[in-house]
């Protein structure tokens, strides 16, 4: 029996499919914290009283008998053909039935239907007609009080909407001309649980978005490839071509098929000159900027879906920890962090206005896409520190400007420029021993410290969490100082700084 979840699979790569057919089923870590029980919401907003509702395993013929006397269906399990669904809420109208779609999400968009098409295509093949498709999602404008208002915190959409968030196209009148039949592609699912597939071909879908998480699994040869490998080139389309050419590293780069991106043109320059590659005017530039004492903050934070406190919208975010190191013009680094396990946003607001030097610069990496997104939030929500918050973001520099605009390069970055990947060079221990090495890691661990009643448990996690972001802001120092001692250096210098 297959769910929506295995059509898209298959339909975004075979091997996908039968790869997470097969993959141990770890415990699902939604990326959004969702802890309310959102179908019971939804269905207090459309005043469900009397219902059947579906459970886990369910056999199929019990929501086909419950379509005989209900009013209401909540979470009804249908097959056919061997696909299995779930259908949010459908109501009874007339001799039909009008469907509730449940889009977790602010805007349902047109661009991915076939949850939305499937789940027809099998209601339809019972038998069961479909007069009304109604999405509903949660609404951008709600404000939560002191408790849930569930009338407030859903739209009932008959719409999709555009990039713009406008209402545009019709659910119904959409699905309907986008659904496909599925016989073929459930066949062909069938098929390939029995076969062995033939090798994995690499395509724009493996790495698309993001990297698919199979992608070192199927082509494990990508693994050895040297750190000057010509699959290192950022932003690439001939690249693969150019590998199979023989030109296998970046120093043999095609010019003509280069799409002249600056960090291009720093990656070749690295390899060409023995491993690094430094604009030295423009890193003087930036530097320059710099100003002590030099505050390097970092925030970790976790999303909620369905608004967790009075005063948040769905989809806000809630810091819950920083960590901050000042390095002072006397070389002395002094060092705090912050950690809260529910809101404790204003008391963290106030420890920031302590804790970060009035003058100077703050740091950041990625400073435009989080640490500035996070002190202008904690500024609109408490006016009263509005302007000292708001003064903190007008010093942000962010680390990472000399790394995008190809000012340095160093072929160890392996045409990555995250945090990690850099410390990863400078300072092999870093990251390496901590038991929390990614900011998801550290959400997922944060999650825990709600619920845990085990004293040492807690105490682990507490010290987990506040090593891991604590690395972050130190990384930061170790990339700064690397930085100036780059742009310090003498040309000729530079043959002990090539391959670290
Ligand atoms: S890496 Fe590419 S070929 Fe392999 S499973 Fe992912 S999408 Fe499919």
């Amino acid at each position: 029996m297959f769910h929506i979840s295995d059509c898209k699979k298959y339909t975004k790569c075979p091997h996908y499919f039968v790869k997470e057919m097969n993959a141990d089923k770890e415990a699902f870590q939604p990326y959004v914290r969702l802890d309310e029980e959102i179908t019971v919401i939804a269905a207090q907003k459309l005043g469900i009283r009397e219902c059947f509702r579906g459970q886990r395993g369910d056999a199929p013929e019990r929501a086909m008998e419950a379509l005989e006397k209900e009013e209401w269906l909540v979470k009804a399990r249908f097959s056919y053909k061997d696909l299995r669904i779930k259908v949010p809420f459908l109501h009874r109208n007339g001799n039909r039935w009008d469907i509730y779609f449940l889009f977790v999400g602010l805007f349902p968009h047109a661009d991915d239907l076939q949850f939305y098409c499937d789940t027809v295509w099998v209601l339809e093949n019972l038998g069961i007609r479909l007069e009304n498709y109604y999405i509903m999602h949660l609404n951008a404008q709600y404000v939560r009080g002191k408790e849930i208002d569930p009338e407030a915190l859903f739209t009932i959409s008959s719409c999709f909407y555009n990039h713009k968030n406008h209402p545009t196209l019709p659910v119904k009148e959409t699905i309907l001309d986008k659904m496909e039949d599925l016989t073929e592609l459930l066949e062909q699912m069938k098929a390939t649980e029995r076969k062995t597939l033939s090798a994995p071909v690499r395509t724009s879908r493996c790495t698309i978005r993001q990297k698919c998480k199979y992608y070192e699994a199927c082509f494990p040869e990508e693994l050895k490839m040297p750190a000057n490998s010509v699959l290192t080139l950022i932003s690439s389309q001939y690249k693969y071509a150019m590998n199979s050419e023989g030109k296998k590293f970046l120093k043999d780069t095609d010019i003509q098929r280069l799409e002249g991106f600056r960090q291009q043109y720093s990656q070749i320059m690295a390899d060409r000159q023995g491993g690094l590659f430094v604009d030295r005017m423009a890193l003087r530039s930036w530097l320059s900027n710099v100003r002590y004492p030099i505050a390097f903050l970092d925030f970790e934070w976790e999303r909620f879906a369905i608004p967790p406190y009075e005063g948040m919208r769905p989809y806000d975010v809630l810091p819950f920890e920083y960590s901050l190191h000042v390095l002072h013009e006397d070389g002395t680094i002094t060092q705090e962090v912050y950690l809260s396990i529910h809101d404790d946003r204003k008391d963290m607001a106030e420890h920031l206005i302590r804790d970060i030097p009035e003058e100077g610069t703050i740091i950041a990496y990625n400073a435009e896409g989080a640490e500035k997104i996070r002190l202008q939030e904690l500024a609109e929500t408490f006016p009263e520190y509005r302007e000292k918050l708001l003064h903190m973001c007008d010093r942000l520099e962010d680390l990472q400007i000399p790394f995008m605009t190809g000012t340095v390069y160093n072929t160890a970055m392996k045409g990555q420029w995250s945090l990690k990947c850099i410390m990863g060079f400078l300072d092999e221990k870093g990251y390496r021993d901590l038991d929390i090495r990614q900011g998801m890691e550290a959400v997922f661990q944060w999650r825990h410290l709600d619920h845990s009643e085990d004293d040492q448990d807690l105490e682990k996690i507490v010290r987990d969490l506040k090593e891991y972001c604590q690395m972050d802001s130190y990384a930061m120092i170790v990339v700064y100082q690397w930085l100036e001692k780059l742009a310090q250096m003498h040309p000729f210098e530079e043959e002990n700084e090539k391959i670290l």
